[in-house]
């Protein structure tokens, strides 16, 4: 479909008319063009690739859940005045998928997964032979995100492609230090403590790349929810397995943990909540959490903390929830 449309540029060039996709990028009179994101994290990339070129508009904000994330009115609008949108596809923002995948958005919507190696992309069998979609806790398969983004700046305004490059490679070099880091927090906890349980399965990347064993409550998206037999089984193996900590999401009710927490102690063992970890929204703007890589280490802190027995000591940023 972009061949056609890049074929049909092309004609229209040579017919001496003109057919560039930036015709108005001054539209909303900032001298930026405009770029809609879906979650948080994308809209962290696209700002800092796209530096002052472009208003990014994300669309959603702290605490919510793009698996069940409808667009609104409002969201309508911010498509529709869009010189760019990006998603993250691979299902994760499901209720907006055919809007932005098959609608008249098509042409200038690109999903940042898109570039992502698929031979790295984990396929859950109870996901339904679909790719689980939370790359970005595998900080490598989200700078591969982070090159998709730049590529696509670079093709729409090709005038300024060596600085979305520079942006891309400053912040791509950021993001290996935090690949670092989180090795090297990880290492911290004995192997065998190494078992994150949480709300829902966003952290099954987290698991493979930095090594820890990973359960959720809820399976990979949250548009299920946990059963009371699953609720049982948890329990049961966080009892066997005499795992100290259990962690809620800021995007996903607490209720379902607290649950756990209770069977657990039914079955006579004690399990901390351990923190609150972002896992499909970062926190409030602002905030060292209101960034893809203050999220990300705020998690691995939050973990390291509860799961090597310093939990007991009180930090407000990871106790607050
Ligand atoms: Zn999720």
């Amino acid at each position: 479909m972009q061949r056609i449309y890049i074929l049909l540029c092309l004609m229209v060039l040579l017919a001496g008319t003109g057919c560039d996709p930036k015709e108005q990028p001054d539209a909303s009179g900032t001298g930026k063009y405009r770029v809609v994101t879906t979650i948080g994290m994308i809209t962290d990339v696209v700002k800092n690739v796209g530096g002052d070129r472009v208003e990014v508009i994300g669309l959603m904000g702290p605490g919510v859940d793009p698996h069940l994330y409808k667009a609104s009115a409002g969201d309508v609008q911010k498509l529709d005045s869009a010189h760019l949108i990006f998603y993250n596809g691979l299902h994760l923002e499901s209720k907006m998928g055919d809007l932005l995948n098959v609608g008249k958005y098509r042409d200038k919507t690109f999903a940042v997964t898109d570039a992502a190696d698929r031979s790295l992309l984990l396929t859950p069998p109870e996901f339904e032979g679909q790719y689980d979609p939370h790359l970005w806790f595998d900080v490598t398969l989200w700078m591969q995100a982070v090159g998709k983004v730049r590529d696509v700046l670079s093709e729409f305004d090709s005038d300024n492609t060596l600085m979305y490059w520079s942006n891309a490679e400053r912040y791509l070099a950021k993001l290996a230090e935090l690949h670092t880091y989180i090795k090297a927090q990880a290492e911290r906890v004995p192997p065998q403590q190494r078992v994150l349980v949480t709300a829902h399965d966003a952290f099954n990347y987290f698991g493979k790349a930095y090594g820890f064993e990973v359960r959720g409550l809820q399976g990979i998206s949250t548009a299920t929810e946990a059963g009371i037999a699953d609720v049982q089984a948890l329990a049961t193996f966080i009892t066997e397995r005499q795992i100290p900590a259990i962690f809620v999401e800021s995007s996903v009710s607490t209720r379902s943990l607290e649950a756990v927490k209770a069977a657990v102690k039914s079955k006579g063992f004690e399990v901390e909540i351990g923190g609150e970890l972002f896992s499909d929204a970062m926190g409030n703007e602002g905030t060292p959490e209101g960034t893809y890589i203050g999220m990300v280490r705020h998690n691995i802190d939050t973990i390291v903390k509860a799961l090597v027995g310093e939990s007991t000591t009180t930090s407000p940023s990871t106790t607050e929830y």
